[in-house]
């Protein structure tokens, strides 16, 4: 038997990983105090209609600033909120947070518009979503149709019955539905069939690279085919080149969302912009 080789790559794996397990589980902890102490603040990335570059929306997306660890990124801290459930508090403050903000806006003649709230598998297993949206636009004072949220295929995949049965009574009060991420996921195609959809979001992965990949811009043209198909609106994710929008409006897409247009925005920043992209406008009327 060899002796193993002390400080080879099995020691350096395991200190690595510790650190990890280490850093996760800080964050778990300071996540469980991050609402208490302010910490959660929404960005806000304007949606724009390929045609006459209106704004027609913004997507809420969520930021955390901590003092040890500074801006986290949701892609960090969301899964440690759905594992542990915090997402279901953190979820219902997006959510008020969000009506608030556009409803403010509306209410200083921006629009029209609406706002797009990501939501969490975990937050559709909690039997009260559709009470908590109702609550909500009733104590932000938001018509129903100024929402929009955003549902992933592994969120249609659990409990498809509970799932359909909450977005039918959703989409029946006059909310918007946008399938996020779509074609990431799996079998989206049954999907199209039996949930209330308005809107498909074609992900950012598909879009970075199509000018140059035929594969990409095939599934990018057949989602495109299956929203015309099904009657859905159409967002691609990610734009951000003049090349990409014009030639993603070319085949038929009818919103952009990405960089070329803004990066997510802070609340003080998002007015600003609104009020360069309509407050002409609003003068000239
Ligand atoms: P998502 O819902 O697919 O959001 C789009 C992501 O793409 C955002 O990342 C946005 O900043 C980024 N993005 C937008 N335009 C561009 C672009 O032109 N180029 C590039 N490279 N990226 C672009 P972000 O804000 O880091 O959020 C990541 C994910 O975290 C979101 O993906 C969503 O799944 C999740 N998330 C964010 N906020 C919430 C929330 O309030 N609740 C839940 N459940 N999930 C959230
Ligand atoms: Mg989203
Ligand atoms: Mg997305
Ligand atoms: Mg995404």
């Amino acid at each position: 038997e060899p002796e193993p080789k002390p400080g080879g790559n099995v020691a350096f794996y395991c200190v690595e990983t510790s650190a990890r397990l280490c850093r996760r589980m800080k964050m778990l902890q300071a996540l469980h105090t991050a609402l208490a102490n302010d910490e959660l603040f929404l960005c806000f990335q304007p949606q724009i209609d390929a045609n006459n570059h209106n704004v027609i929306g913004f997507e809420a997306l969520l930021r955390w600033q901590h003092p040890e660890f500074g801006l986290v990124s949701p892609v960090e801290f969301i899964p440690l909120a759905e594992t542990s459930g915090l997402i279901i508090p953190i979820g219902a403050w997006v959510l008020t947070q969000a009506c608030q903000q556009m409803q403010r806006w509306l209410e200083e003649g921006f629009g029209p518009m609406r706002i797009a709230v990501n939501l969490s598998a975990r937050q559709f297993e909690s039997m009260d979503l559709y009470p908590l949206v109702c609550r909500t636009l009733a104590e932000t004072n938001l018509a129903p149709h100024h929402l929009e949220l955003e549902i992933t295929e592994s969120i249609a995949m659990q409990n498809a019955e509970q799932v359909l049965g909450i977005m039918q009574q959703l989409t029946d009060d006059g909310v918007m539905l946008a399938m996020d991420d779509f074609g990431t996921g799996y079998s989206s195609l049954s999907y199209l069939k039996g949930y209330p959809l308005n809107v498909l979001k074609i992900d950012q992965v598909f879009v970075r690279h199509f000018l140059d990949d035929e594969s990409d811009e095939a599934i990018i043209k057949a989602i495109i085919a299956l929203s015309q198909s099904f009657k859905l609106a159409v967002i691609a994710e990610g734009v951000e080149t003049q090349a990409q929008a014009e030639r993603l409006k070319a085949l038929g897409c009818q919103y952009f969302q990405g960089y070329l247009f803004s990066k997510p925005l802070t609340a003080v920043q998002a007015t600003l912009w609104l009020e360069q992209q309509q407050g002409l406008a609003n003068e000239t009327a």
